[in-house]
């Protein structure tokens, strides 16, 4: 059974917000973070918030300088209407977790059913006992509705309840000026435009205040037994009212629908919204749950990952692929943010994480997904040539480093425009998703495109200086270095990227599929020639002495800071030193060249990813929650299996345990990707080349067995491995030819490895 359990949650302030994001529910369209229905205690901070993929307000971002280019308007998630308000007041008595007597308390998250519960026994300060359940759920099936289950049982009295339901248009967003990583000022992004109640439905339109998009929220009820009820506008929104009474255990439920459109999916926004209400009030709420778990039954099944031997690893590696479908766009108007659906931590926005973190996970389990996903690249590739003339290209496109609608977000551009990295990470997840399913459809329909104005860009960026392609000032992945010179991951990446739009170019023309392709970029034979002497003569940087790519062409220069030295007071040192005293040292904040060692190992030998490994480890912070998940696949390639364990323990308990502290503000997805990479393409050695796939699984000692199932073309494959033997079998699909433990083998039905040639 997969759950995540909370037994007796903790009612402090920090375990409550860190809760919100925990229990949060979304579905990839729409995320309700999990508060409490009837409100906290006076005082406690809350990030009350209900968001929506793709959704955004434009604000100020001024700039002190005046400077050619940079931006002063960014994107933000906007908090929209809060549904979630439920009070109960048991004979006059209204219920609270901070009032009476609270004889029990627990609340889990059920990944099977798709919903979160919280189960509570309370005794009002009068004596009166009730049983209280509530279930909550954002449908994968009907993308708009959130639904709450609110059950009441009387365990010890007769007597009144009334239910009180909110339906609420004013609310802000959640800011803390002394925290870079989530807004800094507080604004009001979203007005009531208008408020109505259609017979037992409130509606509530609300426009956001410089984007002019529309949100329509309609929510309405449906009581298990006769109440008697009024519906009124209030300030704020709307109030329902219901009162009732109930025996003796004698269990009352209301059922309250929240259907949530936006303009940017929906045109008519209100009339979609109040045809999805009826439609879903029509129907049975069983119907609802069972699709429900229908949705994630097939999800599963694609995605199976399971360690033998380590129960909480496990449950925490299912906890975070859950959140990767929670997460996901479904459609090609949104993305993942960096903090899912899950709250407004980095606003909002979409970053690299999608591509190289995310995108791993969706190739191999949901492809519609992952196709998608790079479909939303696409819708925003004109923006992409745009930012790539505001920074002083003469061609190609140059993606933003972080963005909801496409334009640039970053308000400092040296860790953030200038992580130019941006344009191959995408590039790589095209080519990724050709080589995991040879779908040359969506490379004709954009994803070829894309490679050329991303290959053309580095043309742009790039100089050939003695017979090599250099690439200058630059951010690599690792924010504590910036504006550097040949970056080891930016110009490997490069290469990649423009033998890339030759080679997809080249897969087009084999089957004459080419000529769309031609005409929208008007791209030449010299011009794809251009790109393949370009990534022939990439420099990149190697250092003889130490046997290792450094990061950048000055990165050696500079003193070494050793992790071991920094005191606990001082981490993460983003929040702690000015970026230019971190930029003089040999500090990384997270995997930058060994992350390039693990997306193309064959670029370097062992050895030097070894000595590189060696070397970078001692100065990586992980102050990102991008890198000891890298750290971990690096480690077990080179057979530190010891090593690789426990960064995989640190990736995968990061949010469920609140190791960087921040969960409150919301989940980390990429770092959730990357637990899954680290388990399938670290433990399970699984990669997808040119020449096919490769599978080399070795257990660490804790493990009895890992077991994990993908796709690949047109094929399911399954590996059990075991201390004992390795059992790969076709679930689906034609036979393949794979490289198992470095040998070819034709896998027809089922192959088994045993012990001795596990290498
Ligand atoms: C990391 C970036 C990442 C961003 C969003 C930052 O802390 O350094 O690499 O894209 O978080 O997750």
């Amino acid at each position: 059974m997969k759950r995540y359990v909370l037994d007796d949650f903790k009612l402090d302030n920090e375990s409550l917000k860190l809760g919100e994001t925990i229990f949060h529910n979304a579905n990839g369209y729409i995320g309700v973070r999990g508060c409490f229905e009837e409100g906290y205690k006076d005082g406690f901070d809350t990030v009350r918030g209900t968001y929506i993929n793709g959704f955004y307000n434009f604000v100020p971002m001024p700039q002190a300088e005046k400077l050619c280019g940079l931006i002063e308007e960014k994107q933000t998630i906007v908090n929209v209407t809060d549904t979630q308000g439920i009070e109960l007041y048991v004979c006059g008595e209204r219920f609270s977790l901070f009032a009476g007597k609270v004889l029990s308390k627990k609340r889990w998250l059920d990944m099977e059913k798709g919903i979160t519960c919280r189960e509570i026994t309370w005794q009002s300060p009068k004596g009166k006992t009730v049983e209280i359940l509530i279930k909550r759920m954002c449908s994968f099936t009907c993308l708009p509705l959130f639904l709450i289950e609110y059950s009441v049982r009387a365990v010890d009295f007769s007597g009144d309840i009334q239910i009180k339901s909110t339906h609420t248009g004013e609310v802000m967003n959640y800011f803390n000026p002394n925290d870079p990583r989530v807004a800094g000022e507080a604004c009001k992004h979203i007005f009531t435009e208008s408020k109505e109640i259609i017979e037992d439905i409130s509606v509530i339109s609300s426009l956001t205040a410089k984007s002019a998009l529309r949100a329509v929220t309609a929510v309405s009820h449906k009581l298990s037994k006769e109440t008697s009820h009024t519906a009124e506008q209030s300030k704020d929104g709307v109030i329902f009212n219901f009162h009732t009474q109930i025996e003796q255990e004698e269990t009352v439920v209301c059922h309250k629908y929240s259907v949530i459109c936006d303009s940017v999916r929906y045109k008519d926004t209100k009339k979609e919204a109040l045809r999805l209400m009826e439609e879903t009030r029509q129907r049975k709420t069983g119907e609802l749950y069972k699709e429900q778990e229908e949705y994630l039954s097939v999800f599963w099944q694609n995605c199976g990952v399971d360690i033998l031997g380590e129960e909480e690893l496990n449950e925490a590696i299912q906890y975070n692929m859950y959140q990767l479908v929670q997460s996901a766009g479904k459609e090609p108007h949104s993305n993942v943010a960096a903090k899912g659906l899950s709250g407004e931590g980095y606003e909002g926005h979409f970053f690299w994480d999608t591509e190289m973190y995310l995108q791993p996970f969706y190739i191999l389990n949901a492809r519609e997904i992952a196709g998608n996903l790079i479909r939303y690249r696409y819708t925003i590739l004109d923006d992409a040539k745009e930012n790539a003339k505001i920074l002083g290209h003469k061609k190609g496109a140059a993606y933003p480093w972080r963005t909801i609608m496409g334009k640039e977000c970053s308000g400092y551009f040296p860790s953030g425009s200038a992580q130019y990295h941006i344009n191959g990470d995408i590039a790589y997840s095209i080519a990724a998703y050709y080589l995991a399913t040879k779908d040359k459809a969506l490379l004709e329909e954009c994803g070829c495109e894309m490679l050329i104005e991303t290959a053309r860009l580095w043309m742009d960026i790039g100089n050939y200086q003695n017979g090599m392609f250099h690439i200058n000032t630059v951010t690599g992945p690792d924010e504590y270095t910036c504006l550097v010179n040949n970056n080891y991951y930016t110009n490997v990446l490069a290469a990649y990227n423009l033998k890339w739009a030759y080679k997809s170019f080249e897969l087009l023309k084999e089957e004459k599929r080419e000529a769309d392709v031609e005409k929208k970029t008007g791209i030449t034979k010299e011009e794809l020639s251009s790109f393949i002497k370009a990534a022939a003569a990439m420099y990149l940087p190697y250092d003889e002495t130490l046997g290792i790519n450094p990061q950048d062409d000055s990165f050696l220069q500079k003193s070494i800071w050793e992790v071991s030295t920094i005191r606990e007071e001082e981490k993460p040192l983003l929040l702690h030193y000015h970026p230019m005293h971190l930029y003089r040292y040999q500090i990384c904040k997270q995997a930058d060249t060994v992350l390039a060692h693990f997306i193309l190992e064959d670029e370097q030998d062992m050895e030097t990813i070894r000595n590189s490994f060696a070397y970078y480890e001692k100065i990586t912070t992980h102050d990102s929650s991008l890198s000891t998940c890298i750290f971990s696949i690096v480690a077990a390639k080179l057979g530190m299996l010891d090593k690789a364990y426990e960064y995989l323990g640190e990736s995968a308990k990061l949010d469920l345990f609140n190791t960087h502290k921040n969960t409150a503000d919301g989940i980390h997805t990429a770092n959730m990707g990357g637990t899954y990479m680290a388990v399938v393409y670290g433990f399970g050695g699984l990669r997808i080349k040119v020449d096919g796939l490769h599978l080399e699984p070795r257990l660490p000692k804790a493990w009895q067995g890992l077991r994990f199932s993908f796709l690949y073309e047109d094929a399911q494959i399954e590996v059990n491995v075991t201390p004992e033997k390795c059992v790969i079998t076709l679930l689906k699909g034609k036979q393949k030819e794979l490289h198992v433990y470095g040998k070819k083998v034709l896998l027809k039905k089922s192959l088994t490895i045993l012990k001795e040639d596990m290498k």
